[in-house]
C-alpha cells in the first residue's frame, strides 16, 4: 500500500495510553499493494506495537497489537523473512493471505 507515513500517522495511536505517534517513532517494515506493517514505539508510555494496515473494497482497515520486540529485533525478523510459531508472525501471515474485505475482517 502505498501510503506515506504522514497519513498514516492519523490512522495510529498507542493502544495503552491512546496518545498519536510522532513521526520519528513510526518504522514502516514492509509495504505492498494493499498492506503496510508498521512497528512503532509510544513516545509517553514507551510501550511498542504492530500495526497492520490493509485496504480493501470498504476501506482501510487498521489491526495493531502490542510487542516486546524492538525496532532491530523486529527488523531482523522482517528481513530474513523467519517462520515461527510467534504470534506476530501467525498474524502477519494471515494478513497476508486474507483477500476479504472490510467486514469479513471484523
Ligand atoms: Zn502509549
Amino acid at each position: 500500500m502505498k501510503t506515506s507515513v504522514n497519513n498514516l500517522e492519523s490512522l495510529v495511536k498507542c493502544p495503552i495510553c491512546n496518545k498519536k505517534y510522532g513521526q520519528t517513532k513510526i518504522l514502516v517494515l514492509e509495504e505492498e499493494e494493499n498492506q503496510t506493517t508498521l512497528h512503532l514505539t509510544c513516545e509517553s508510555c514507551e510501550n511498542s506495537s504492530l500495526v497492520f494496515i490493509s485496504s480493501g473494497k470498504l476501506g482501510i482497515v487498521s489491526l495493531g497489537m502490542l510487542t516486546d520486540l524492538t525496532r532491530e529485533e523486529v527488523k531482523g525478523i522482517f528481513k530474513s523473512e523467519a517462520i515461527s510459531s510467534d504470534q506476530v508472525i501467525e498474524v502477519h501471515r494471515y494478513l497476508k493471505d486474507f483477500k476479504g474485505g472490510t467486514s469479513e475482517f471484523i
